[in-house]
């Protein structure tokens, strides 16, 4: 029977998707390894009590929650002590952290200071004997390698929007821990998380990403594109690095190797070639469609859908047809 430690993500007081997520992949490593017990940790500012409760019914047995005003930020340094601790505390077999920004900074600090090994960007991941198999996109997404991490605990660092969160039959008992360190007195001081406007879906959370490219001419045509998330209801316009480097979209919307890597559930191409560094940050979404005017352009190798023609044609019937697609809907 071996514990899996699981890292329950927070923001602004709100707990993230990407927290379900990990808590959902701890409970299958648990249950894949004799049934251990799966200890999420939840840390923020007082009041993060009220959010405990869907990491129990995604799977955590025990939610460690630990409620102060220095934690209303990310607070790296504080939450790696915390993780170390009950990492040890509770014999974990393995650690789950998001590779998110928040978790990239966290994950490696909690290595280090356990000084144990930690595969980042896992798509995928399965025990095998006394090793946990974790597989990562590396060489912008060409190759996938295969990392057997046999110390213990085995950290990982799971790419958001991979690992479908899933309810379990789990009430999860909430116990208050108290912070290792004073969090007030980290070295690393958060002040101020700026988001894209609370309207704006996060790009790592969205289920759907329609992204610009060159092709679309001018900032000011973006508008389709912004249109067509609109019509979806759920989507988040990303871009990729021609457009952001020319200042059309603002570099947060970058999306490629140098930019932010995404999981969507539909990804849509418009004006994009597809060179390698934008694939790498896109390849693992689950459906693409792409619109080029060049038949031979290197996104349609990819894509499971390809419109070749004039973006400036295609996307104002197509917003239309969405839209009367989800009215159709209700
Ligand atoms: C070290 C390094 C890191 C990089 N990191 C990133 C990264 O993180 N993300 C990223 O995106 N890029 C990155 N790049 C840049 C990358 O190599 C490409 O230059 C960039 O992705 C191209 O962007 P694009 O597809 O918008 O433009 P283009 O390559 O110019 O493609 C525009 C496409 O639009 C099509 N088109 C034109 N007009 C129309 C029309 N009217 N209707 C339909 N289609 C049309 C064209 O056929 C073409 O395929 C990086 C490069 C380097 C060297």
């Amino acid at each position: 029977m071996a514990n899996v430690f699981a890292f329950a993500e927070s923001r602004g007081g709100e707990l993230r998707k990407v927290a379900l997520e990990v808590v959902t992949a701890a409970r299958t490593l648990a249950d894949a390894t004799g049934g251990g017990e799966v200890h999420a940790l939840l840390v923020g500012a007082p009041g993060i009590a009220g959010k405990a409760a869907p990491l129990g019914a995604h799977g955590a047995d025990v939610v460690h929650l630990c409620e102060h005003p220095a934690f209303a930020n990310a607070n790296p340094e504080a939450a790696a002590a915390l993780a170390a601790q009950l990492l040890k505390q509770t014999g974990a077999r393995a650690g789950l952290f998001p590779a998110s920004a928040q978790g990239r900074d966290l994950a490696p600090r909690v290595a280090a200071k356990l000084g144990v090994g930690l595969a980042s960007d896992v798509t995928a991941f399965s025990a095998q004997g006394d090793a946990i198999h974790a597989k990562h996109p590396t060489h912008t997404g060409k190759v996938i390698a295969t990392l057997a991490l046999t110390g213990t605990p085995a950290l990982l660092a799971l790419r958001p929007n991979v690992f479908t969160p899933k309810e379990s039959a789990k009430a999860g008992r909430v116990e208050s821990v108290a912070p290792v360190a004073d969090p007030a007195a980290s070295r690393v001081v958060v002040k101020e998380m700026r988001g894209g406007g609370k309207a704006k879906l996060d790009l790592s959370e969205a289920p759907v990403i329609v992204s610009g490219g060159r092709g679309l001419k001018a900032a000011e045509n973006f508008k389709l594109v912004e249109d067509l998330a609109a019509a979806f209801g759920n989507a988040a316009v990303g871009a990729t690095r021609a457009v952001t480097d020319d200042g059309w979209r603002p570099h947060s919307d970058q999306i490629g190797q140098t930019g932010r890597v995404v999981s969507p559930d539909l990804y849509v191409a418009v004006g994009i070639s597809g060179a390698i560094q934008h694939l790498a940050g896109m390849r693992t979404s689950r459906t693409i469609v792409a619109i080029n005017k060049d038949k031979e352009a290197p996104i349609f190798k990819l894509a499971d859908y390809g419109i070749v023609g004039d973006v400036f044609e295609i996307l104002p019937p197509l917003i239309e047809a969405v839209k009367a697609a989800r009215a159709s809907r209700g």
